[in-house]
């Protein structure tokens, strides 16, 4: 796992959190630095939010360290040991690479309800969005060439961090580690057309997630960010995370009455009004677009589109 910088002397770049905590064990002389960084602060996403009560602390404790280091007398090359690493270097991927599982969420905006036909549901809609279509940032959506209608959907996306089953909706945020943005990705095709809809929501690359996981204590209310989405520059999507139908602590409280919670679990909370379908005439995702959806306080997605080629 890798930690942007705040501005400062390395404003921009990338720590790398388990070499950080390496280097600074190696400094105080603790012993096997390497072997304890990987306990502790272990680099690979899934093994980071499986044990995320105790991989929070030392990934805050390794950019303490790294903050420090500039008035250390001791203090090592932070570039020269990998500690930190420039951001032209550094390849950002999906900050949950393999979920254990993808919730999606039904019509959990109203206005987006009613433009797909519909009303606002009284509980919350569940869906399953298949694993493997996660990609990460600046890669690559590939519309399948069985489909003719593919389109967009931004959301904010939740990362659990905690095994939970039964939540209280009162608390229920506490099981999550941070949060991301997603394009839940669909084909129209098949998930209306054709009542498809598991295929139609989880074909390859359907998933793009990033660029970034911000920890929960970073975002004191989920629900007051600005979501929008652009599709080749132009504006197409624009709401707030209070519009939500259903709170994110209610969707994770009503999962949790049916199904175990586990760390790694994504969990997408709906779109908002402005889907491709809904436009007249529709306007589907088509080679050569760039998709760019953006949360406030956490960032932009950006995904471009190609077709398959066989
Ligand atoms: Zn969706």
């Amino acid at each position: 796992m890798g930690a942007l910088l705040p501005p400062g002397p390395h404003a921009g770049d990338v720590v790398d959190l388990n070499r950080a905590l390496a280097v600074l064990h190696a400094l105080e002389d603790v012993g096997a630095p390497e072997a304890q960084a990987d306990s502790l602060l272990p680099a690979e996403p899934h093994a980071f939010l499986r044990q995320f009560a105790r991989t929070l602390p030392a990934a805050q404790q390794a950019l303490q360290f790294v903050a420090e280091a500039s008035e250390r007398y001791d203090a090592p090359d932070l570039v020269r040991t990998g500690v930190v690493l420039p951001r032209r270097s550094v390849r950002l991927a999906a900050p949950v690479p393999r979920p254990g599982k993808i919730l999606g969420v039904a019509r959990n905006y109203s206005a987006h309800a009613a433009e797909a036909g519909g009303s606002a549901p009284l509980e919350p809609v569940l869906f399953l969005k298949a694993p493997s279509a996660v990609i990460g940032p600046e890669e690559e959506i590939v519309l399948p060439k069985h489909s003719q209608a593919v389109d967009y959907e931004g959301e904010l996306a939740v990362v659990i961090g905690r095994v939970a089953r039964h939540l209280p909706e009162e608390g229920a945020l506490e099981v999550v580690a941070g949060y991301t943005v997603a394009n839940d990705v669909s084909a129209r095709d098949y998930q209306n057309v054709r009542g498809q809809h598991f295929i139609g929501k989880s074909c390859d690359t359907f998933a793009p997630l990033g660029p970034s996981l911000v920890t929960r204590d970073e975002i004191s209310d989920p629900h007051d960010l600005s979501i929008r989405t652009f599709l080749s520059g132009e504006l197409v999507q624009s709401a707030r995370t209070k519009e939500m139908v259903f709170p994110i602590a209610r969707i994770l409280a009503f999962a949790s009455k049916l199904m175990t919670l586990e760390p790694g679990d994504v969990l997408l909370t709906g779109t908002p009004a402005g889907v491709g379908m809904a436009r007249k005439p529709p306007r589907y995702l088509q080679e050569g677009d760039v998709v760019d959806v953006e949360i406030e306080r956490i960032g932009r997605l950006r995904s471009f589109v190609t077709v398959e080629r066989s």
